[in-house]
């Protein structure tokens, strides 16, 4: 037996222990694991085939054939392994880097198997001379000049990508181009010294420790404690919907009934009394709004959904709204709109309309008297046009150095000034948040004492090219008599019952009420006719969204439904509407404009 048959039985047990711990414990599979694997298992065979090609050529070198088999399926080992350590190589440098080029890796790997496949024909082919434990010829010369030409064809990608790789998987490389040089030097002078199988077990071994391996196990228990993280999270949500719910039962009542009262006859003493109760309740609604919004955002709820909208019902809701918030402050409100702005634009025309409305609410909140100006002008290129929206005013202004923290939540500023301002520090996070979103831009421009200028960019795609019609005069309040029409209220609560019929009062309508959808099922079931059905949600048994699923399916139903409810989360209104196939949606506390322009939409013909 040679000298150094005992040498690599031991490579050979070594590598049998390395192929049971690697192959015994699990893997994320990726190339370079992959590739690993079968350099792994190559070295193994090849290992074997050289212990072979020692133990035949001591003991049958008389036979022509068995010495000249195992030597050519040691050399094809061989060969092999090079081809993998190419493809290892290539992937270190165009696959695990930040930016994996894996076009080019397709390409070279593709490239190096069809150059293994014409190497190994030759290597076949070509003749060899083999002795005791070794083999020398042409067959061999040509396994040298291919692995010198591997060797030379390495530095290409090393080179390309030097910024790139991670130099912790070089370590392994270098060293198996040394040895391969040293082995190569020393096989040449003393052909019997047969080390290379032994020097790639040795190079295998230290990329096995260069591999990146994560613990499966650990990952498992990383998901786990995300999930139940995400669990947690989802109870946080629910509950602060439910918490919503909850505040805003009784918040209808106290709104419904205050301004119920405003119109009695009631002394001027009392009026100005029920004003504050009106103003505060409309303040902790805001506040509810915005914890709620900014849980969603948090936790990554908030989808911006794109649709076809109308920017001039925008602009007008939003000068109504800001015209009733300021209500009777000294303010004069200015407007300035671009008449090239495009009437119909492609985006999400509900979250536009809440960044804007932010602004105007603060500029209203923060001006004592002076000016608030809205702007807004565009920028069209192709078929985007860019909505700049700027909102000014004349108020307390902002100090410099509050400016970079007015994004932040929970953040307000000059408590000394603002201690009779309501807010909760929620609005400008909100409103960043949701310009971020919606990948626009927005700025803030203030001199303190002097007033502020919050200035927006968002594009939109346009649908048509027709400008904007500024027509955004305040509708004047007219009466709404809708007398002789029949409403229906489902709801199982019966304070909300007697709100809602408080505040339908003034339109004259003949109104019935149930307390479960069942029992509205029964009605309509009995050929009871109605012009208009509020339905409540949050029902016990059946909730509001079952019930009319249920109505739907009944013959002839087609009376307009409207879903009245204190689930008032950000998104709410587009699912009832879209999803639940409501006629429209009405929120907890029921707005009085809003009640207006649902009475008149389904009511007055
Ligand atoms: P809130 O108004 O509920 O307090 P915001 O997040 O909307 O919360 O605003 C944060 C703070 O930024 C406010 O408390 C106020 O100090 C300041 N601020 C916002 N807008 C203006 C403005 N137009 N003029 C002056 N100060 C403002």
């Amino acid at each position: 037996m040679g000298k150094f048959f005992y040498f690599i039985l031991c490579g050979l047990l070594f590598s049998v222990v390395l192929n049971i711990l690697f192959f015994s414990k699990k893997h994320i599979k990726t190339r370079e694991t992959k590739v690993f694997s079968i350099l792994l298992l190559l070295n193994l065979i090849g290992l074997i085939s050289e212990l072979l090609c020692s133990y035949i050529g001591f003991n049958y070198s008389e036979n022509t054939i068995l010495p000249h088999i195992s030597t050519k399926i040691y050399l094809i080992c061989l060969m092999t392994f090079l081809l993998f350590m190419t493809l290892y190589i290539y992937i270190i440098c165009y696959v695990s880097s930040d930016k994996p080029k894996l076009k080019y890796y397709n390409k070279l790997k593709i490239i190096s198997y069809i150059i293994w496949i014409v190497c190994v024909i030759v290597c076949i082919f070509l003749p060899i001379t083999t002795g005791r434990g070794f083999a020398t010829g042409p067959a061999v010369n040509w396994v040298y000049t291919c692995s010198t030409l591997a060797l030379i064809e390495w530095t290409i990608p090393f080179i390309k990508n030097i910024k790139t790789i991670n130099k912790k998987k070089l370590l392994p490389i270098i060293l198996f181009v040394l040895f391969m040089i040293i082995i190569s030097a020393i096989q040449k002078i003393y052909p019997e010294i047969t080390l290379t199988t032994v020097m790639e077990f040795l190079v295998i071994f230290i990329m096995y420790h260069t591999i990146e391996n994560p613990d499966l196990k650990m990952i498992a228990e990383l998901n786990l404690a995300r999930e139940q993280a995400d669990k947690a999270n989802n109870a946080k949500s629910e509950f602060l919907s439910n918490m919503s719910h909850e505040i805003r039962t009784p918040l209808n009542a106290i709104v419904g009934f205050s301004e119920a009262l405003q119109e009695e006859d009631i002394p001027d003493s009392a009026k100005e009394e029920v004003k504050d109760i009106i103003s505060a309740s409309q303040s902790l609604l805001e506040i509810v709004n915005g914890i709620l919004d900014i849980s969603k955002i948090e936790a990554n709820k908030i989808e911006i959904v794109n649709t076809e909208y109308d920017f001039n019902k925008v602009l007008k809701d939003l000068v109504a709204l800001s015209k009733a918030r300021m209500g009777d402050k000294p303010l004069e409100f200015r407007t300035n709109f671009d008449p090239t702005i495009p009437s119909v634009l492609y985006g999400d025309h509900t979250r536009i309309k809440q960044i804007i409305l932010n602004l105007l609410t603060n500029a209203i909140k923060y001006t004592k008297e002076g000016y608030v100006e809205f702007r807004v002008s565009c920028v069209k290129k192709d078929d985007i046009c860019r909505l700049i929206i700027s909102v000014e005013d004349s108020g307390i202004g902002i100090k410099q150095e509050n400016i970079d923290k007015l994004f932040s939540k929970f953040e307000r500023f000059d408590l000394e000034k603002n201690i009779t301002i309501e807010g909760t520090g929620l609005g400008l996070a909100i409103t960043k948040k949701l310009v971020d979103l919606m990948n626009g831009k927005i700025v803030v421009q203030s001199i303190y004492g002097e007033g502020s200028r919050f200035t927006v960019a968002i594009d939109q795609r346009i649908v048509a090219m027709d400008p904007i019609k500024i027509e955004v005069e305040q509708q004047e309040k007219k009466e709404i008599d809708v007398s002789g029409k029949k409403l229906l209220i489902v709801d199982d609560n019966i304070l909300n019952i007697k709100v809602a019929t408080r505040l339908l009062k003034d339109y004259n309508l003949d109104i019935d009420s149930v307390t479960s959808g069942q029992a509205c099922i029964d009605k309509i079931n009995l050929g009871e006719k109605y012009d208009l059905i509020l339905m409540d949600d949050m029902m016990p048994n059946m909730s509001g969204v079952e019930t009319y699923n249920n109505l739907r399916v009944l013959d002839n139903f087609n009376i307009p439904t409207i879903i009245l409810t204190a689930n008032a989360i950000s998104g709410m209104k587009e699912k009832y509407i879209e999803k639940d196939k409501f006629n429209d949606y009405l929120s907890k506390p029921i707005d009085r404009n809003e009640l207006d322009r649902v009475i008149r939409k389904f009511l007055v013909k």
